[in-house]
């Protein structure tokens, strides 16, 4: 059911305000030069609002409020139990504002307004809560040492933490980092994509009501190549946790090493595989979650299941099913909640989603094109569309494309499936669909994934660990792993 009508989204829609300044030390303020860039809604191609546009005079003066809360303690020193009441705090207050934090993410990057309110606004305020309530429960180790001896190995936060992030999951991106790094006591400086800042501005706003202190939680809006770099190149950074693509990550890699050797940890790109085999009873459950997988969230999603493998002497049926699914994804006005996908974020990607598909079309099968949706002025509305690729060796069937475009890759044999599936730079998520308990966990240790859905699709919790292998990056978001990636280890040996 769908939480508001158009009318009411467009009602609520009319009495919004954005948050435009950056937020630093605990206020909003102008970016030091006090330029702007513009904030536009990519499904009509107006300007929404003029953001801050931060630069590394802002970084190198969020850097000083973040060190200087880290130092005084107000924040580092409080009570793991204290700094989970604030986090639970925030968390219900994102629920309070489910539907301003719905509306900023879909009018930022073209997401239908209520996936946002079923998902990820629910998804990051759970993810918060999840986290927060963890921090509590975990002790440190004693060592098993002669008697006499006492060897505490402690965790203790790494100080000022940078969380570079995506435009896909605004919201939900920005909690994956800031929920652990904030919980396990350092100070943070989030800087969000430059074509989605709203949500986290806003989330900044909320801050200040939960009682994190300032200088704790800054928001810094700006362009990747400037102020993600000075995020990267800062000396009083300890930590940056990016989530975004495969290139930008190798560049925080080298940033890393030109400046303080800050620890790094990467969520980047994926290619991912989703495998269906002839043991698979409910085929047409399978083809409606791969047209889930490779469409929903218009195939921005890092873990898609863009590349999708079915055994031969079934893939004639599968593909019929898959295409009549594809129906159902087609792109409709984000703020109409009949609306399975919307529009990508931006023309510029749309131009790079477009450009992979008209070479797809040169060389190889084309066998699914969903009805588009016209809106006017705008061309960030792209319809499903599926190849099909003998060998999966194709531009198409490689790259990341992230819009809503599949490839059908046939196999015979298991070990062809798997060959096939390893077949990429990337090593983020799978899905295998199979009824043979042993084919199934036989193909879940062989494929190289961090997550593998067995008869299911993009299986995730906060449970659980999220994040790859190869060049999908390394550190893990999400569960109790994610703490390690905001902490150290220190050893105190007390002799007595
Ligand atoms: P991107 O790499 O272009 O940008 C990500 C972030 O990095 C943004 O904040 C951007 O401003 C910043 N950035 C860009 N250029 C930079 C530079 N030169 N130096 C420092 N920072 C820079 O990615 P995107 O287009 O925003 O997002 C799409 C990518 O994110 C896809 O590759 C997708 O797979 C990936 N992603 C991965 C996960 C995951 O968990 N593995 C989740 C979501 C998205």
């Amino acid at each position: 059911m769908s939480r508001h009508s158009n009318k009411e989204w467009l009602d609520i829609k009319k009495n919004l305000s954005f948050h435009n300044q950056a937020f630093i030390g605990g206020k909003f303020c102008n970016s030091v030069s006090s330029e702007t860039f513009e904030c536009i809604n990519p499904s009509t191609g107006k300007i929404l609002t003029k953001v801050a546009n931060c630069s590394e005079q802002d970084v190198k003066k969020a850097v000083k409020c973040a060190r200087a809360a880290f130092e005084n303690g107000n924040w580092s020193d409080l009570s793991p139990t204290e700094r989970k009441s604030r986090l639970l705090k925030l968390s219900n207050l994102i629920m309070d504002n489910i539907d301003e934090f719905s509306l900023l993410d879909s009018l930022d990057m073209g997401k239908p307004v209520e996936d946002c309110a079923a998902i990820d606004v629910p998804g990051a305020s759970g993810i918060l809560q999840w986290t927060a309530e963890a921090i509590d429960k975990i002790s440190d180790e004693i060592s098993p040492t002669e008697k006499r001896n006492l060897a505490m190995v402690k965790r203790v936060p790494l100080g000022v933490v940078g969380a570079v992030v995506p435009w896909n999951f605004p919201l939900d991106m920005a909690i994956w980092k800031c929920a652990p790094a904030l919980a396990t006591g350092n100070s943070v400086i989030l800087k969000p994509a430059e074509q989605s800042p709203l949500s986290a501005l806003k989330l900044a706003e909320l801050s200040i009501e939960a009682g994190i202190p300032d200088g704790v939680f800054n928001v810094l809006p700006g362009y990747g190549h400037v102020t993600g770099k000075a995020i990267g190149m800062n000396y009083g950074i300890d930590c940056v946790a990016f989530t975004g693509s495969t290139e930008i990550g190798k560049k925080f890699l080298e940033y890393s090493s030109m400046s303080n050797m800050k620890q790094i940890w990467l969520e980047c790109g994926g290619k991912s595989p989703n495998i269906i085999f002839n043991s698979c009873k409910k085929l047409e459950e399978a083809a409606s979650m791969a047209a889930q997988g490779a469409f929903f969230n218009q195939g921005e999603v890092c873990s898609a299941n863009s590349r999708i493998l079915v055994q031969n002497n079934i893939a004639e049926d599968f593909i019929d099913l898959l295409m009549k699914k594809s129906d159902n994804w087609l792109p409709g006005d984000p703020l109409n909640p009949l609306s399975k996908i919307g529009c990508v974020v931006s023309e510029e990607h749309a131009k790079k989603v477009n450009k992979f598909i008209d070479k797809a079309k040169l060389d190889t099968d084309l066998i699914y094109e969903g009805k588009n949706f016209s809106h006017s002025n705008v061309n960030t509305f792209i319809a499903p569309t599926i190849f099909k690729d003998n060998d999966g060796n194709k531009e198409i069937s490689q790259d990341e494309v992230f819009g809503p475009v599949a490839s059908i890759i046939p196999f015979d044999t298991q070990e062809e499936a798997i060959s096939i599936a390893n077949n990429t730079n990337y090593g983020l998520a799978a899905s295998v669909w199979s009824d043979d308990l042993s084919e199934a966990h036989f193909v879940a240790d062989k494929v190289h994934a961090g997550t593998i859905s067995v008869n299911s699709m993009d299986a995730l919790s906060p449970m659980t660990p999220f994040g790859g292998f190869k060049e999908s990056g390394f550190g893990k978001d999400l569960s109790l792993h994610s703490f390690d990636k905001y902490t150290g280890l220190k050893t105190v040996w007390v002799k007595y």
